[in-house]
C-alpha cells in the first residue's frame, strides 16, 4: 500500500465513522436533492439538448448517445423516477407519451418501417437515469434480442 492509499483509506474510515459518517451521509443526500436531473435541467431548457416536442405534459428530445438512425427520448415533464412511481391519476401522462412516441416516428419517417418503444426500469432493468423515460428507437432493423 502506497503512502497515497494509506491516506485514501485513513480518510475514508474517518468519513464513513461514527458521526461524521452520520454527518457525510446527511451532506450527500442533500447535495442529490439540491442537483436537479439531467433531464429536467433539458426540460427546463437548462441544459442543452435538442428538443423535438414540448407539450405540457411531456417532453421530447434526442438520445446523446444514439443506438440507431433515430434514437430520441420521451419524457413526462414531471419528474418521475421510473414505472414504480406512477400512480392511477398518472394513466393519461402515460398515454400521452405513447401518442407523442407515435406522432415523432412518422414525424422520422418510421412509423411503416417499424421502431422499438422501451421503458427501462432500476438497475436491471438498465436504468441509467432516474426519470421516466420513453426510448424510441428505429431508422434499421433491431438486432439485439430482448433480455
Ligand atoms: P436508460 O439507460 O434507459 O436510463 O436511458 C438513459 C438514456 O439517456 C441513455 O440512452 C443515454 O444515452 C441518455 N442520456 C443520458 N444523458 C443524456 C443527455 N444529457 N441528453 C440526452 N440523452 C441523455
Ligand atoms: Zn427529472
Amino acid at each position: 500500500m502506497t503512502r497515497w492509499d494509506e491516506k485514501q483509506a485513513r480518510l475514508r474510515a474517518f468519513l464513513t465513522r461514527g458521526a461524521v459518517g452520520d454527518l457525510t451521509v446527511a451532506l450527500l443526500r442533500s447535495l442529490a436533492k439540491m442537483s436537479p436531473c439531467i433531464f429536467c435541467k433539458i426540460i427546463q431548457g437548462e441544459s442543452p439538448g435538442a428538443i423535438l416536442y414540448r407539450d405540457e405534459q411531456a417532453t421530447a428530445f434526442h438520445d446523446a448517445h444514439p443506438a440507431a438512425p433515430v434514437h430520441i427520448l420521451i419524457v413526462p415533464n414531471r419528474h418521475i423516477v421510473s414505472v414504480n412511481e406512477l400512480e392511477p391519476g398518472d394513466e393519461p401522462l402515460i398515454g400521452r407519451l405513447f401518442s407523442v412516441a407515435r406522432q415523432l416516428a412518422q414525424q422520422e419517417g418510421i412509423q411503416e418501417s417499424g421502431y422499438r418503444l422501451i421503458v427501462n426500469t432500476g438497475a436491471h432493468g438498465g436504468q441509467t437515469v432516474p426519470h421516466l423515460h420513453l426510448h424510441l428507437i428505429g431508422g434499421q432493423r433491431m438486432r439485439h434480442p430482448m433480455g
